[in-house]
């Protein structure tokens, strides 16, 4: 195989921070569990996208981490899966909240992070709840009540279900901003650090975005501590 150096040579890849692990260029090197292997050998995939590649060994040190990759390149499973080995590793109660909370900007996107949570994660027994605007509560307030490990929400829904005191977030301790970019784009940042401040402040922070403007270095200076960076392609 390519050294780390080349293979980031021909992704275009440039990392930022200290001690940054090499790459896993296929998914036997990455030591995941046989039942998560399989569901990725099912899905029929080859080997892991770049993004995935570079950013798998630094999210399972649990390692905050800013990744820049445009839309397409896989970074769905980039978190979802070291979330899975996450979950694995805390044993916590899923009456008692979720452990990892993935913030999205859309209904349509928070759907789509679902599914793939629900295909990748069906055979580690993980279980998922998506919370979104424009829907009844009701079956959102059920599943929740039914214990969830993971949480993908919009900032909006998950403000108001935590407003009426129906989620606890005080064992999140794996937590991710996807389409940072976007989420500011639509005015999300207040609603974002309103959630944020029911987090346990030790944890992981992901944020995953396809750009990186001066508001998304801000919101990731403020709650990410020592990130590594990973651009994939040219940022800026
Ligand atoms: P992004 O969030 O970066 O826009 P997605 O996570 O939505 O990208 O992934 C885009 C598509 O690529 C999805 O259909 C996903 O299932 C697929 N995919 C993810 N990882 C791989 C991989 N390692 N090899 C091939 N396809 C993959
Ligand atoms: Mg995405």
């Amino acid at each position: 195989g390519l050294s780390p150096e080349a293979y980031r040579c021909k992704h275009e890849i440039t990392v930022t921070g200290h001690d940054v692990p090499p790459p896993f260029t296929s998914f036997e090197a990455t030591g995941f569990p046989s039942e998560i292997l399989r569901e990725v050998l099912n899905a029929g995939f080859s080997a892991p996208t770049p993004i995935q590649a570079q950013s798998w060994p630094i999210t399972l040190q649990s390692r905050d981490i800013v990744a820049v990759a445009k839309t397409g390149s896989g970074k769905t499973l980039g978190y979802l899966i070291p979330g899975f080995i996450h979950l694995k590793r805390c044993h916590n109660n899923s009456q008692m909240g979720p452990t990892v909370l993935v913030l999205s900007p859309t209904r349509e996107l928070a759907t789509q992070i679902q599914d793939e949570a629900v295909k990748f994660g069906k055979s580690s027994r993980i279980s998922c709840t998506c919370l979104y605007g424009g829907a009844p509560k009701g079956p959102q307030l059920r599943d929740i009540e039914r214990g969830t490990d993971i949480v993908v929400a919009t900032p909006g829904r998950l403000n108001d279900i935590l407003e009426m005191r129906k989620i606890s977030l005080h064992q999140v301790s794996y937590l991710v901003l996807d389409e940072a970019d976007r989420m500011l784009d639509m005015g999300f940042e207040p609603q974002i650090r309103k959630i944020v401040k029911e987090v346990p402040a030790r944890r992981q922070t992901l944020m995953f975005t396809a750009t990186w403007p001066r508001e998304v270095r801000k919101i990731a200076s403020d709650l990410l501590v020592n990130p590594v960076q990973v651009n994939i392609g040219n940022v800026d």
